[in-house]
């Protein structure tokens, strides 16, 4: 059997050389190629003995997810789509900004966790993404964007917000971590790479512990009433709880505050009352809220929240001193198309009704 060398980090290149009988040099020279040039090709790897790429060619592979389609917005926002095989396909977005460039990564094909307001939830679990899948979607989004005119990479950031729960894929996602972290590979910084999670409470320790990268929390409601219903996973992990693993997270945080991602629905969650209750749940956790504007899917049975409900809601978080961002769908040209592409290839094999999962997004400050 082969192994598919982007399904391994620094530690797991080691190891595969040390089984060959190489030395762990040899591994790093490999990563290097890997991931630092995005080479697919032993033969290219001209540092390598001939005999070790023959040995290589027969036992390795290097196999990232294919792409099925590329689209660009006429706002410079770019929407990868991939094949995961079994008639499944995921997502993955570039959003371009003065100053950075992010990519959304996704973690899972579909979602368990069955958010009231998500669309990939409402597609259902499928599996886990391997760690060649998930690091793939940077591997051949760096190929596809490259390099500024002063040879920095264009893509300067990563998140993980696309579809899935990133902590539910808890072993692959931290390989995919650490590899976006490693100088001989991607060499981002932790606080250049950002988690997204609906708050699976173990799993954030861990995070803290193995590799504490920049989190973002989706908090989405101030009371456990409201949460249980918007994310169910609070009925495992209620809020008490949740805010406790955000403080414990603080200390090996690349900042010194959390992000609290709130998504704005009309009549749910967006009265005045609704941002007071947040600004006391979150009173002793150092933070900032990104107020997030529900994207539509059908029968979501939910509506966004106005502009003008959303800048009221922010002001009165910001009056109490805390920095809000507002955020900004961009790529909305792109999006239906993208949305439907994925839904059509997800229907084959899923319980989607329809994947209009619309991934974000720009902040501005309000
Ligand atoms: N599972 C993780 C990360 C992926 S979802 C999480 O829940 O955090 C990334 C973000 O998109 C989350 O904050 C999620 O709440 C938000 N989101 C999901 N569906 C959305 C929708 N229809 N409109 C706007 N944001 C949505
Ligand atoms: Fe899963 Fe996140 Fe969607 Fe909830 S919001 S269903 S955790 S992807």
């Amino acid at each position: 059997m082969t192994t598919n060398l982007l399904d391994l980090d620094a530690a797991g290149l080691n190891e595969f050389f040390a089984h060959m009988g190489e030395k762990p040099f040899r591994a790093k020279q490999v990563l290097r190629w890997l991931h630092r040039f995005g080479e697919s090709d032993f033969d290219a790897m001209t540092d390598i003995a001939k005999s070790l790429r023959v040995k290589l060619k027969d036992q390795a592979c290097i196999v990232p997810p294919p792409m099925l389609s590329d689209k660009k917005s006429e706002d410079g926002t770019r929407k990868f789509l991939f094949d995961v095989g079994g008639g499944n396909a995921i997502e993955t977005v570039f959003i371009p900004e003065v100053d950075r460039g992010t990519l959304c990564i996704s973690t899972q094909a579909g979602c368990a966790l069955d958010c009231a307001f998500c669309s990939t939830g409402k597609q259902g679990f499928n599996r886990n993404l391997t760690v060649a899948e998930i690091i793939g979607q940077l591997w051949q989004a760096n190929k596809a964007l490259g390099f500024d005119p002063k040879g920095e990479r264009i893509i300067s950031n990563v998140v993980l917000m696309g579809m899935g729960e990133p902590l539910a894929n808890y072993d692959n996602v931290l390989l995919a971590l650490r590899l976006m972290l490693d100088d001989n590979a991607y060499g981002l910084s932790r606080r250049r790479v950002t988690l997204s999670t609906s708050g699976i409470v173990p799993a954030m320790d861990r995070l803290s512990q193995d590799c504490s990268v920049a989190l973002a929390v989706s908090l989405h409601a101030a009371n456990d009433t409201l949460r249980d219903r918007l994310v169910p996973i609070n009925r495992k992990y209620p809020l008490a709880e949740l805010m406790a693993a955000c403080r414990r997270y603080l200390p090996s945080a690349p900042r010194d505050f959390l992000t609290f991602e709130y998504i704005m629905l009309e009549g749910i969650n967006d009265r005045d009352a609704d941002a007071h209750e947040l600004l006391r749940l979150t009173q002793d956790v150092p933070c900032k809220f990104n107020l997030i504007p529900f994207n539509p899917f059908p029968r979501s049975g939910f509506r966004r929240s106005s502009a003008e409900r959303v800048r009221r809601f922010a002001e009165i978080l910001m009056a109490a001193g805390v920095v809000t961002t507002t955020r900004r769908t961009r790529g909305d040209d792109i999006d239906a198309a993208c949305g439907q592409l994925a839904g059509q290839v997800l229907d084959r094999s899923s319980r989607s009704t329809r994947a209009g999962k619309s991934i974000p997004v720009v902040e501005t400050a309000l």
